[in-house]
């Protein structure tokens, strides 16, 4: 059984803290909310216990983790280096929603690097992920608290529908804000790499440090398989389309007989339509963030034959979204 402790996202009970804390140091795994989706934490410096992350999850050991610190001093800790760039992006993004991959510290693990030179970090903005990793005096290993390629969760239930009885606890802290995963940046080499979008968005990113090139460089290929195609993926097969698509103007018949769900980014609409489950999300692309794996979560329990999404456009501001949909309709 795995025990759900719940908190108040904003003002923590320190007994619950401590609590995990204690899990975490004795080698167990916590989920925990982060203002990106819930993570699944244990001990980054302790292999065992890190071990027992990608045994939950079913995630393959070629897939390395991001290490969460409390604060930006402390990242000095599993850093070999902490280049001009990283100082200039945590100074402005941390604590927040933004990974820094650079050259690891030889304290860290392995496992976690996925035998690689360099380590993912990041300074989590939710205070109960900042009291969790301060009450526990070690940072934590977590990637998101999901069982591999499925969705991730953004409420505690989400993380329960995946790992109930696989891990030792969750804590539950409601909503996490951003909804999406961290924006993940490579700093290691001579030009910014984007590894993967987010709600920090390239735009934002160029106004600290220059010109970012989207997408990795050879070297770190294999070291980015949250560029495996196949990720954040319900159960029911999901359909894109665009505002134009034939099968949601048009051809609605062909689909008679088959239940199916439809989301867009217009703002909310009604429940149902000639037995089609309409999902409305924001045509702000941080709100519709905020909601975008409760609406899949809700439609994947939906028992429905498909889910049409209707893309939303292709610009810097709606990136993370439309990664995390293309990686969900990906068959493999
Ligand atoms: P998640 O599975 O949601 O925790 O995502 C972790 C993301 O961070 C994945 O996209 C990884 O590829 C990326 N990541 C973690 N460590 C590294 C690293 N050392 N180099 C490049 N990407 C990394
Ligand atoms: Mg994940």
């Amino acid at each position: 059984m795995t025990l759900v402790l719940p908190v108040d996202p904003l003002n923590p009970a320190a007994d619950a803290i401590r609590q995990a804390a204690d899990v975490i140091l004795s080698g167990g795994l916590v989920a925990f909310p982060t203002e990106t989706v819930y993570g699944l934490g244990a001990n980054a410096l302790n292999p065992e216990a890190v071990a027992r992350i990608f045994e939950a999850k079913g995630r393959p050991r070629t897939n390395p983790l991001i290490v969460h610190v409390a604060d930006t001093g402390s990242v000095l800790n599993v850093v070999a280096d902490w280049p001009e760039t990283a100082v200039r992006l945590a100074a402005r993004f941390w604590p927040g929603p933004l990974t820094v991959v650079v050259s690891r510290h030889t304290v860290v693990p392995d496992l976690v690097t996925a035998g690689g030179p360099t380590v993912a970090v990041r300074c989590p903005a939710h205070t109960v992920a900042r009291e969790l990793i301060r009450a526990a005096g070690v940072p934590i290993a977590a990637p998101s608290a999901n069982r591999s390629t499925e969705l991730s969760p953004t409420r505690a239930q989400h993380v329960l529908r995946g790992l109930n009885g696989r891990i030792a606890m969750v804590l539950d802290g409601g909503e996490c804000p951003c909804g999406i995963e961290s924006t993940v940046v490579d700093v290691t080499g001579t030009v910014v790499r984007l590894l993967r979008p987010g709600v920090i968005t390239v735009t934002m990113l160029e106004e600290v440090v220059g010109r970012v090139v989207v997408g990795p460089g050879h070297e770190n290929v294999a070291r980015s398989p949250g560029q495996m195609t196949k990720h954040y993926s319900p159960g029911t097969p999901i359909r894109l389309c665009t505002d134009q698509d034939p099968m949601v103007v048009s051809d609605i018949s062909r689909w008679s007989g088959k239940r199916w769900g439809l989301v867009h980014f217009l703002g909310s609409a009604g429940p149902s339509v000639n037995g089609v489950v309409l999902r409305g999300l924001s045509d702000d692309p941080r709100s519709a963030a905020a909601d975008l794996f409760e609406a899949l979560h809700s439609l994947d329990e939906a028992e429905l034959d498909w889910i049409a999404i209707i893309m939303p456009p292709d610009t810097p501001e709606w990136a993370g979204v439309r990664d995390r949909l293309i990686r969900a309709a990906a068959e493999t």
